[in-house]
């Protein structure tokens, strides 16, 4: 159980931009670029290197979201990050992907 589940349930506001049946989109709380959103899974994964075979599916769904909502931002360029594990940066350990832009971003990211 993570802060996402609930906002998953509802329980915790968030700003979404987006959700169907497999995933939920919501605005950063703490945004690290004028677009910064979070597309996560309805499905507790507590990281990429947890999800199985069967998950591919909703991997590539997040995917195709993720794009989708970096679109309907008016976003042309953008970046998506998935932080794996506590040395890559991830702090909530709910599966999500980072939708960054509206600035532009350097290369090798800190
Ligand atoms: P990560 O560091 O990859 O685990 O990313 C977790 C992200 O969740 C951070 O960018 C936080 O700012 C964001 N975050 C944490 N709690 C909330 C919340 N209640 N609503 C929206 N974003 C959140």
């Amino acid at each position: 159980m993570t802060i996402f589940s609930k906002v998953i349930s509802g329980e915790l506001p968030s700003d979404k931009v987006y959700e169907d049946d497999q995933c939920i989109a919501f605005r950063d709380i703490a945004p690290q670029a004028p677009t910064h959103i979070l597309v996560i899974p309805r499905k507790a994964i507590s990281r990429l290197s947890e999800a199985e075979a069967s998950d591919g599916p909703l991997l590539g769904h997040l995917l195709l979201v993720a794009a989708r909502v970096a679109k309907s931002e008016g976003l042309h360029d953008s970046r998506l990050v998935i932080n794996d594990g506590a040395g890559a940066g991830q702090t909530v350990f709910h599966l999500h992907v980072h939708v960054l832009g509206g600035r532009s971003l350097t290369w090798p990211p800190g």
